[in-house]
Formats: structure tokens, C-alpha cells, sequence
């Protein structure tokens, strides 16, 4: 009992001071941090790489086999072969390598892997064209290996596919979930039972107020691919909650500068409205 009016009082001290944890901008990984020595492109590599530098997330691309079996890859297709018309053996042909040597990863070796950074966020894209009959297959079969590998407090999926967001928001109503196309305001997405939005950044440049919009209907929102210095500091300027790139490591330490002075002399930051 003292122990629990201990933790109240000081949980209300730091309350009163203003110090709760404020989440602050974040970076993704896109594609898992690639870049780095050795690496490739949704390699378990990327995972690591993106792990060791403390990334809050990396993202990854998933597609689904014509034996039902989900694999990372960001194409349809992977070498020569068309993934939803391969099985999991003819893809896993030791002959077809990603650019670091390693074999396509099934979604089981990613996740297991993923276990060794339990901080890191797994950012899930589900590719799809929207054919009701690939979804019905690939979301079951998502939230299946999510719950297999216990990561669901970890996951957060993305889409290009309107209907993949609402149908995997329905599954895992408490993960965050955000829609990719660009083309829908906030309030927009937020009445498909969607809690968040990840836009191209020129999206964000012709629609500033998203940002806000989306932060009063109590939603997150992630800018994808930002890689330029310029573009990176527009984007926290704009109030964007997660910067997703393939320079991970340059945008943490915008991310640091940003967080100590967040509208620096002589760096012009857009209004949001
Ligand atoms: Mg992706």
C-alpha cells in the first residue's frame, strides 16, 4: 500500500512539473536500415542493423505465397518468379539471393529475429492490390504469425490497401494502424476505425493542417520516404510524429537537434494552417 501511494505521489509530482514522458518524433527504418555494410533491403540484416542503432521501428513489406505462406519482400515479384504465384520452396531456391547473399525471409525468421530488439517497433506493410480473395488469405495469416511470435503490443501495420487497414484494425483493435494512399483527410481515415495515417511527404506539403487534424482526432502520423536533410527538418517542423527513411541515422540525430531547438534561426519551417 505504501508502495502504490509512493508510485501515485511522484507520478503526480512529475505530472505537475510538466515531465511526462513526451513520445516525440521517432524513426523508421524503411525497410530495415539497409544501407549499412552488408545489408539489403527487408534483410534480416536490415532488422539487426536497424535494432543496434536503437531505431523505433523498421519497416518491412510482406506478400503472401500462393501456398499461403507470408514472406518479406517489396515486389510482387522476387528474381524471376511472381510471389502470389510461387510456393514458399520454389522462392526459398538457394540460386535466388538478396544483394547481401541471404535467402528471401520467411515473416517466421523476420519475427523470430526480431525478438532480439523488444524495444523496436515492427512497422508491417501488407502488400495487396486489394483483391478480397489475396486479403482474405494474407490478413488471418498476419495476425497468425504476429500472435505466434507474441509481438502484437510491437506491430504496427501499414497499407496501401484501404481495405487491409480497416479489416486489420478490426483484428487488432488495439495496434495502430495507418493508411498510406494520401488521398484521404484524417477525419476521413479516422471514420474507417483507422488510428493513423503514413503520407508521402509532398502530401504533407500540400496539406499541412493533416498533421494537426490528425493529432486532434487522437491519431499518429508518419511521413514516408524522407531522406534529404531539408525535407526531414520540414517534416518535424509540420509536427510529424514518425519520420520513416532510408537514412535512419541522419534523421535521429535531425530528430535530436529538432527536439533541443525546434525552430532554429535561420531554418524556415512551414505553418501547419
Ligand atoms: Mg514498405
Amino acid at each position: 500500500m505504501k508502495k502504490l501511494l509512493f508510485t501515485l505521489l511522484i507520478g503526480c509530482l512529475l505530472a505537475a512539473c510538466g515531465k511526462e514522458a513526451a513520445p516525440g518524433p521517432q524513426v523508421v527504418a524503411h525497410r530495415g536500415y539497409w544501407k549499412a555494410k552488408g545489408s539489403a533491403q527487408n534483410s534480416i540484416s536490415s532488422l539487426q542493423n536497424a535494432g543496434r542503432i536503437g531505431a523505433y521501428g523498421s519497416e518491412f513489406d510482406v506478400n503472401l505465397t500462393a501456398d499461403g505462406q507470408l514472406v518479406v519482400n517489396h515486389d510482387f515479384t522476387y528474381h524471376d518468379r511472381v510471389i502470389y504465384e510461387s510456393t514458399l520452396e520454389a522462392l526459398r531456391d538457394t540460386s535466388l539471393r538478396l544483394k547481401n547473399g541471404e535467402i528471401i525471409p520467411t515473416i517466421d525468421e523476420y519475427l523470430a529475429a526480431s525478438l532480439e530488439y523488444p524495444a523496436m517497433k515492427l512497422v508491417y506493410e501488407l502488400k495487396s492490390k486489394g483483391d478480397p480473395e489475396y486479403e482474405a488469405k494474407a490478413l488471418p495469416a498476419s495476425v497468425e504469425a504476429i500472435r505466434r511470435h507474441g509481438v502484437e503490443d510491437r506491430v504496427e501495420f501499414i497499407s496501401f490497401s484501404l481495405s487491409a487497414c480497416k479489416e486489420f484494425a478490426k483484428l487488432m483493435p488495439n495496434c495502430l494502424v495507418e493508411y498510406l494512399g494520401g488521398e484521404l483527410a484524417p477525419a476521413e481515415v479516422k471514420a474507417l476505425g483507422i488510428n493513423g495515417i503514413d503520407y508521402h511527404f509532398s502530401v504533407f506539403d500540400k496539406h499541412p493542417e493533416w498533421v494537426a487534424e490528425a493529432h486532434e482526432l487522437g491519431m499518429v502520423v508518419n511521413v514516408w520516404t524522407v531522406d534529404q536533410e531539408a525535407d526531414i527538418v520540414r517534416m518535424l517542423g509540420l509536427g510529424c510524429d514518425h519520420i520513416t527513411t532510408n537514412e535512419p541515422e541522419l534523421a535521429a540525430r535531425l530528430i535530436a537537434e529538432f527536439v533541443s531547438n525546434p525552430n532554429p534561426a535561420g531554418k524556415e519551417v512551414p505553418p501547419t494552417k
